[in-house]
């Protein structure tokens, strides 16, 4: 029997506004139905610093770049 683990995708906010979370949540449940067509992961982690105006930073934890790529292309940097 083969274990495949489903988990899934961490989110931290780091951020005092909720609007950010509410405007950013149908992008970052894309992203974490992203799968890595080298390595068959999905995205571990992703961190967002909410900025003024809508604007944020997102680090992302994933197996490689072409994945980072993938999930930065989906959420991108304003909402
Ligand atoms: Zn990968």
């Amino acid at each position: 029997m083969s274990a495949i683990q489903q988990e899934s995708m961490k989110i931290i906010f780091e951020d005092r506004e909720t609007t950010l979370r509410e405007r950013l949540r149908p992008r970052l449940e894309r992203a974490a139905d992203l799968r890595c067509a080298e390595h068959g992961k999905q995205v571990v982690a992703v961190t967002i610093h909410g900025f003024d105006n809508g604007w944020f930073d997102a680090m992302w934890t994933t197996c490689c770049e072409g994945l980072t790529e993938q999930a930065v292309a989906i959420v991108k940097k304003r909402c």
